[in-house]
């Protein structure tokens, strides 16, 4: 109820702060978190904006510290924040991580990623809040307090995968930027951004789990009655790297450059391996297909059709009956 979510909001608000002068004002934060961060390209300004910090590489610091201002356990181990042994005791989950607060949308902080340090591939890269009476995962975009007002400005949201995306592309002064983080994008999260605008760009990594993401998106994207386009960043890069290592200009150019709309983008990605194989062709056909039959509007749906029919040299009745039986077979 009421009281008890606020509570966890309270405490996670706490933790924020905590972390966030630990990085700031401790010799452990400075040395490693905030050379870390600085490393990155992220600027002063942005990791004040977006609360970022450091959890000290120790057991309880931060526990310790929230049980002497009198924050109750309870709420520690509901928010994640402290984890509870065996035994009764608890301790930090988060030990010399950098850490990412998730704002609600009205900026509370609900939850954190902590990212690790090392490189030790038996180290989970990033450690996430767990479920709780304040976080939802599935209902929460990562960055959306700070980006819904350029989202409306802009009319267009662009989706990226994960918190450096984010920070980076936002501190490049494109701030209508959210990102899925922790989970693959849900329905209730497109509905998020459908309440700010009709049209998503989605900017995911140039690599297979990107791409394959990405295809997945568009589909549910589609579904929920929202245009969308899709941009691929080259192999290797994620927009993150991309914008610190070539700049914003280059950026808004790739952006610009290479957005594809739903149909280009699956033809593409989809044709790749089909070569001169009809068979296969036919099977790529019928996918497009099946993603312009997931467009609730039907007026739109049959200009995609007739894109579609003169993009790959079909028919467009051959494709409207196939669009009907698809329709017919999910009414
Ligand atoms: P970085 O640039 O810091 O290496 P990234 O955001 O590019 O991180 P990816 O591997 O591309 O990292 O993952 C995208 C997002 O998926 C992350 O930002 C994070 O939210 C989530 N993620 C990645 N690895 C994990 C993990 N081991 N556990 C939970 N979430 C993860
Ligand atoms: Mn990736
Ligand atoms: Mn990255
Ligand atoms: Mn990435």
């Amino acid at each position: 109820e009421q009281n008890h979510r606020e509570s966890l909001m309270i405490v996670s608000g706490f933790a924020a702060k905590f972390f966030h002068e630990s990085l700031l004002d401790t010799d452990e934060g400075q040395s490693i978190g905030l050379s870390y961060f600085k490393e990155r390209g992220f600027n002063s300004e942005t990791i004040k904006k977006f609360e970022l910090g450091y959890s000290p590489d120790q057991w309880e610091a931060f526990t310790g510290e929230a049980i002497k201002q009198g924050y109750k356990e309870e709420f520690l181990v509901e928010s994640g924040l402290s984890v509870k042994r065996d035994n009764g005791s608890i301790y930090d989950r988060y030990r010399g991580r950098v850490m990412f607060p998730i704002h609600s949308f009205t900026g509370r902080v609900i939850a954190f990623g902590g990212r690790t340090l090392k490189s030790d591939k038996n180290v989970p890269k990033y450690v996430n809040s767990p479920e709780s009476d304040i976080y939802h995962k599935s209902n929460v975009l990562y960055g959306l307090y700070f980006a819904k007002r350029a989202i409306r400005e802009e009319d267009n949201c662009y989706l990226v995968e994960g918190y450096a995306d984010v920070i980076s592309v936002h501190q490049a002064g494109i701030e209508n930027v959210v990102a899925s983080s922790g989970t693959s994008l849900t329905v209730e999260q497109i509905r998020l951004i459908g309440r700010l605008t009709k049209n998503i760009t989605i900017l995911y990594d140039g690599d297979a789990a990107g791409i394959k993401a990405s295809l997945r998106g568009l589909d549910m994207i589609l579904e929920e009655g929202l245009n969308v386009k899709v941009v691929l960043f080259p192999d290797g890069h994620d927009p993150d790297s991309f914008v610190q290592k070539f700049g914003t200009n280059a950026f808004k150019t790739h952006v610009d450059k290479n957005k594809k709309d739903f149909i280009l983008y699956k033809t593409e990605i989809l044709l790749k391996d089909v070569g001169n194989d009809p068979i296969k062709k036919a099977e790529v056909i019928r996918e497009i297909v099946e993603s312009i039959a997931k467009i609730p509007d039907s007026i739109k749906a049959s200009v995609f059709l007739k894109e579609c029919s003169n993009r790959l040299q079909i028919d467009e009745r051959a494709l409207l009956s196939e669009l009907n039986k698809m329709r017919q077979a999910k009414a």
